[in-house]
């Protein structure tokens, strides 16, 4: 199938390049073949784009760049890319917003009250607050540590800026 002759060429660059591949480049690979099924005319893969990969429309990747690392670039390209077999095209949209998000999303070193994993930080649409949320579970929390049962709207990534003056330290990877 077209798409997913595409993932792998995605899958083939980051192997050819994994020695000097940012995780900006391997964002944009992503974005990219995200554009491609956004310009499908199948219904139901159109729905796929929606469900997983529309969050990303609308986010410049070069102004999510902080100075600090909350994963390993070499464990990303490791397990996350080259060693995934994509079984079907569901798969590989799944596994492109899982990239996507892991490179966008800042994780904090902030441990999920229920699950135990960490916390991603993330804002509301004016960026004046800031809201922790769990990749595993439906947890959230707001700055002070009170769990936030139900979000008016959808959250957005933090930006550097927000990470400084928030003072939130980065997970360890
Ligand atoms: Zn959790």
């Amino acid at each position: 199938m077209y798409f997913l002759k595409l993932w792998d060429d995605l899958r083939s660059k980051v192997e050819h390049n994994k020695q000097s591949i940012t995780p900006i480049d391997i964002y944009k690979l992503c974005s990219e073949w995200a554009g491609k099924i956004r310009s499908t005319n199948i219904l139901k893969i159109r729905e796929l784009y929606n469900l997983y990969l529309a969050y990303f429309e609308g986010y410049n990747i070069n102004e999510y760049q902080f100075l600090q690392s909350w994963y390993s670039l070499r464990d990303l390209i490791q397990f996350d890319i080259l060693n995934i077999l994509v079984v079907n095209l569901e798969h590989a949209i799944i596994r492109c917003r899982d990239i996507m998000w892991e490179i966008l999303v800042f994780k904090t070193n902030r441990p999920c009250k229920t699950c135990d994993s960490e916390l991603r930080a993330l804002t509301d649409n004016k960026k004046r607050e800031i809201f922790f949320c769990c990749d595993n579970c439906v947890y959230i929390e707001d700055i002070f540590g009170q769990s936030v049962k139900s979000l008016k709207n959808q959250l957005s990534p933090i930006t550097p800026e927000m990470q400084e003056k928030f003072l939130l330290p980065p997970s360890i990877p």
